[in-house]
C-alpha cells in the first residue's frame, strides 16, 4: 500500500528489485515437440513447445529469403480465477506478435527459407507477467530443439506504481494499481549480450525513469538468463 512519506511498499515483502519465487526452468518436458520448456515465476506458469523448421503452408506464405517464426500464445482458460473463453483474442494475437518480436533477432532464420519454426506457447497459470514468461520459455525451447541463435533471450516487466518502480510485478500488484495515475507496467525482453529486443510501454514515465527500468530489467535478466542456462545444460547431460 501507499504512503505518503514511505512511498509504496509491497503487499507480498519483496523489495522493490525483487524477483518472485520460486523461479523454476526445466527443458525437454513434451516428448513428441523437437523442443520444448516451462517457465515458472511465482505463481505464473508457461509452458512452450517448438514444431519445426518445416515447410511453410500455404505455399504463398513461404519467404524464399529466410524461415519464418510463428509463435501462438495461448492463456488457458483454467490459468486464472474468473474461467476466461477459450481460443485466440486481441489480447493473445497481440501477445503472441510481440513473443515473435522480442525472439527474431537472436535466432538465424536465413538458413530455413521456405520454411516455418512454429513455437505455442500455454499459459497454464496466470499471475501476472505472463508475455515475459512465456517469452523465457520460448527461447529455452527454441535452444533445446536446436534452432541455431545467436543469443539467449530472457524477460521480465517492470512497473511504475505512483513513482516507484517495482520489479515483476504479481497479478494482485497489476490489477490494484493498473487504473492509478502515473502507474504502468513496463515488459522487456534482453539478450544476455545487452540488446533490448522487445520493450513495451503504454503509460507516462521520464526519460531518467525509463533508463532506470531499462537497469534494473537488465539485471533481473541477468538472472534469469542463467536459471535458463542451468535447465539447458541439465538437459544436455
Ligand atoms: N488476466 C485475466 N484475464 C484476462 C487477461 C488477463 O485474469 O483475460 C490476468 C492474468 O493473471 C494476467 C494478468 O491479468 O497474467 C495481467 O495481464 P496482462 O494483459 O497485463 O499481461 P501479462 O502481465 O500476463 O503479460
Amino acid at each position: 500500500m501507499t504512503t505518503k512519506e514511505k512511498g509504496y511498499v509491497r503487499e507480498d515483502g519483496r523489495k522493490n528489485n525483487e524477483l518472485r519465487s520460486p523461479i523454476k526452468a526445466e527443458v525437454g518436458i513434451i516428448p513428441n515437440a523437437d523442443g520444448s520448456a516451462m517457465f515458472q515465476i511465482g505463481k505464473t506458469i508457461a509452458l512452450a513447445a517448438v514444431y519445426g523448421p518445416k515447410k511453410m503452408h500455404p505455399q504463398h506464405s513461404q519467404d524464399p529469403e529466410k524461415g519464418t517464426l510463428r509463435c501462438t500464445y495461448n492463456m488457458n482458460s483454467f490459468s486464472v480465477e474468473e474461467r476466461i473463453r477459450p481460443g485466440p483474442s486481441r489480447r493473445s494475437t497481440e501477445i503472441s506478435k510481440i513473443t515473435e518480436w522480442a525472439l527474431e533477432p537472436v535466432l538465424m532464420l536465413d538458413k530455413f527459407p521456405n520454411m516455418v519454426v512454429d513455437v505455442h506457447i500455454n499459459i497454464i497459470q496466470a499471475d501476472a507477467g505472463t508475455r515475459c514468461a512465456g517469452i523465457n520459455a520460448a527461447a529455452m525451447a527454441l535452444a533445446h530443439a536446436g534452432i541455431p541463435m545467436k543469443d539467449m533471450v530472457s524477460s521480465i516487466s517492470v512497473g511504475k506504481i505512483d513513482k516507484t518502480l517495482v520489479l515483476d510485478l504479481d497479478k494482485y500488484e497489476d490489477s490494484e494499481f493498473k487504473d492509478g495515475e502515473g502507474s504502468t507496467d513496463i515488459p522487456v525482453s534482453i539478450t544476455h549480450a545487452g540488446e533490448i529486443t522487445h520493450l513495451q510501454l503504454d503509460g507516462k514515465i521520464s526519460k531518467e525513469q525509463l533508463m532506470e527500468v531499462i537497469e534494473m530489467a537488465k539485471e533481473a535478466c541477468g538472472k534469469i538468463y542463467e536459471i535458463q542456462k542451468k535447465a539447458l545444460k541439465e538437459a544436455i547431460k
